[in-house]
């Protein structure tokens, strides 16, 4: 990989506490950037501070609990990550989860929420970071978001219709966002997953693997059902990559765009 080094530099992820947001953490802190991350449960990020401070005992890291639903704390979260390291350069819009629901079995209820998820976790901390990023940008460093979307925004499955079409209007909210913050000289993009291996997957392997099943023969299985061309789940640190190509200068030619990190599965020309 293209060494960087992004000593003095401050990326911020939301949901930085399993899975892709705790892969991007690391492949920031090993460039050598500050990093702040986030998660509503204190216990798993508590445990993801501590592993990334035995990992990198240098870091300068910043974990605190915040939800990204709700305003008051994405605020707090951004006056914390002020107070500590005085800017961001980089915004990595990661927090989520996926909801399996058919039209038959999504209650209006279950719509708003993932509807609210689905934007406001974009929608909050880009508000809430964007005069640090402005800062950054404005004294002629890179400033980016980058926000974790899913191939579901081009590719719709029924069975997650909800997520599905959020994930759509999602892609449509970014590239607005981008045209209206490139006059700023900030940068907006995001990734397409496909599957890739995280707490979320681990959870449904937990509820659904059959007895004895393990998680190599079980997501095997998913992955040929699924007809995934190169055959496996993607890693948090293949998704990682990618969102850490958009928010530094390796892409400072590039916004208004999305990486296909779904191992084929895009079938769209
Ligand atoms: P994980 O469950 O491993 O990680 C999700 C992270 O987001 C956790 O740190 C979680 O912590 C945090 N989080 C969830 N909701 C909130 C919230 N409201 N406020 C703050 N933090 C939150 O899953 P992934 O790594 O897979 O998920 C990362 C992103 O990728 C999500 O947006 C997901 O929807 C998206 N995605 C993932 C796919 C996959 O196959 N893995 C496919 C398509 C999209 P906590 O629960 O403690 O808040």
């Amino acid at each position: 990989m293209i060494q960087i080094d992004l000593t003095g530099q401050v990326a911020v992820v939301t949901g930085g506490s399993s899975g892709i947001g705790l892969a991007t953490a690391e492949l920031f802190l090993r460039a050598g950037a500050s990093v702040a991350i986030c998660g509503r449960d204190g216990e798993r990020l508590a445990q993801a501070e501590t592993a990334l401070n035995t990992q990198f005992p240098h870091a300068q890291l910043l974990a605190r609990t915040c939800d990204v639903l709700n305003a008051d704390e994405v605020a707090a979260f951004a006056q914390a990550v002020h107070t500590r390291f005085g800017r961001t350069d980089m915004l990595i819009n990661n927090a989520g989860q996926g909801r399996v629901s058919t039209f038959a079995d999504t209650s209006d209820d279950a719509w708003r929420e993932e509807l609210d998820l689905k934007y406001f976790s974009v929608i909050r901390p880009t508000r809430a970071f964007l005069p640090m990023l402005r800062d950054a940008a404005g004294a002629g460093k890179n400033a980016a978001v980058v926000c974790v979307n899913s191939l579901l925004a081009l590719q719709p499955e029924p069975h997650m219709v909800a997520t599905s079409s959020a994930r759509a209007g999602v892609l449509s909210l970014i590239k607005s966002l981008a045209v209206e913050l490139a006059p700023q000289r900030i940068r907006v993009n995001s990734i397409l997953i496909g599957i890739v291996e995280s707490g979320q997957w681990r959870r449904r392997y937990a509820k659904e693997a059959q007895p004895g099943q393990s998680w190599e023969d079980w997501t095997a299985e998913l992955a040929r059902k699924k007809n995934i061309p190169l055959g496996r789940f993607g890693r948090p640190e293949e998704a990682a990559q990618a969102l850490f190509y958009l928010a530094t200068t390796l892409s400072s030619y590039t916004t208004s765009s999305h990486i296909d990190v779904s191992g084929g599965v895009a079938r769209h020309v």
